[in-house]
């Protein structure tokens, strides 16, 4: 079939429609299959640490990559009291393009795209991790129950086999909430708790995904044991932290792309302290763990490639189900040098170029 030069649009509720469809475990493992590939092919991409814009409340930052086929942004947002204007603390959309001519093949929500990416890569992370210790890993402790909470759940149930979450946040109504919407998912219970102790007590992997743009310190050295995965989530700007600075000396600490987490991640608190990029670890170039009793940490901040990994997702998943629609984004005049000819003819069809649709042969 012929494409038109028309752009694939996908609102939220395209993007959660498809999910549905294709079930959320299984879009997570899709999604993770994706990730994976990409961090495979580490050294074909162009990278960068995104551009952040900070203000007193959040961050608003722009995450572009590309490996000289597509090219993938994210305009994404984090404003933790953006509860109390009815709106979610992490809100994104993004483009992905061919790089041969720069037409936009998507634009799409990622939003929903972002809490499946994050989740996916936190997974194949820990999976990674666990290898010679915390492997079986049948427990995790979840603290901060808010959006991001039950696509972090879905992951570590689906791609490690987690069957016990014990949840803790400071609001009981975010953990209740999370209780309510998985409760019908086989195999998997939600354990609710009333401290960040309760919440770890027999846990052999620890997620932290709260909010606050603050240095906090959600665990501290002395409820950490031996052997432990820590899942850091949360913390993924200049001054915004979950861990206790001593809990990173001495434990193995993985990062997305050093030069940004080095910048946003819980390593800012410890500039020197050794890391190995997770490529390295997923590819066999560098140990997710040595031994049982070692504390790891997949020191999450976001980064493009997961985004990157999730647009083209999004779009071959999308094109599988004929989901979405096609917009006329960008200015398509018949004859291309003349867009102002165009402009001044009411109601002219777009032109029915066609493009190269890389992704969609
Ligand atoms: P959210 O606002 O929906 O939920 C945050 C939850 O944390 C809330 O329920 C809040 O009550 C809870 N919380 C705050 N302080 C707490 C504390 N001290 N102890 C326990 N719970 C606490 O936010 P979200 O969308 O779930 O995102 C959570 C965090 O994850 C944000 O900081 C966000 O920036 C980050 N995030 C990171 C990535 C990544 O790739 N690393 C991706 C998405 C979101």
């Amino acid at each position: 079939m012929k494409e038109t030069a028309m752009t694939r649009f996908l609102d939220a509720n395209d993007v959660a429609a498809l999910v549905r469809g294709i079930g959320v475990q299984h879009a997570i493992m899709q999604m993770a299959d994706y990730v994976r590939q990409d961090f495979l092919r580490w050294n074909a991409f162009e990278k960068s640490a995104r551009l952040a814009s900070h203000s007193p409340v959040g961050v608003i930052e722009l995450m572009p990559v590309t490996d000289g086929v597509q090219y993938a942004f994210k305009y994404v947002n984090g404003h933790p009291r953006n509860a109390l204007h009815a709106l979610p603390t992490v809100m994104a959309c993004g483009v992905l393009a061919e790089v041969r001519t720069g037409f936009p093949l998507l634009l799409a929500d990622l939003t929903l795209a972002t809490a499946l990416r994050t989740a996916a890569t936190s997974a194949l992370a820990a999976r990674a991790m666990t290898q010679a210790g915390a492997q079986g890993a049948r427990t995790m402790a979840l603290i901060g129950n808010g959006a991001q909470a039950e696509f972090q759940s879905l992951a570590f149930h689906a791609l490690l086999g987690v069957r016990e979450i014990r949840a803790y946040d400071i609001d009981p109504e975010a953990t209740a909430r999370l209780v309510r919407n998985l409760a019908s998912v086989p195999g998997l219970t939600i354990m609710p708790t009333t401290s960040v102790q309760q919440a770890l007590a027999g846990a052999q992997i620890v997620t932290t995904v709260t909010a606050d743009k603050t240095r906090a310190t959600i665990l501290t050295p002395e409820m950490i044991a031996p052997g432990m995965h820590l899942n850091a989530v949360g913390g993924d700007c200049p001054g915004k932290t979950e861990l206790h600075v001593d809990i990173l000396r001495g434990a193995r600490i993985v990062v997305e792309y050093a030069p940004q987490s080095r910048i946003e991640g819980e390593i800012q608190q410890l500039p020197d302290a050794p890391v190995s990029e997770l490529w390295e670890v997923l590819s066999g170039a560098a140990p997710g763990r040595v031994d049982a009793n070692e504390v790891t940490i997949f020191d999450s901040v976001g980064f493009a490639l997961e985004d990157y990994s999730a647009l083209r997702w999004l779009h071959a998943a999308a094109h599988a189900r004929h989901a979405g629609r096609h917009i006329e984004l960008v200015a398509m005049p018949p004859d291309p040098r003349d867009l102002y000819g165009w402009m001044m003819t009411p109601d002219v069809p777009a032109a029915s170029v066609q493009t190269a649709a890389v992704l969609e042969a």
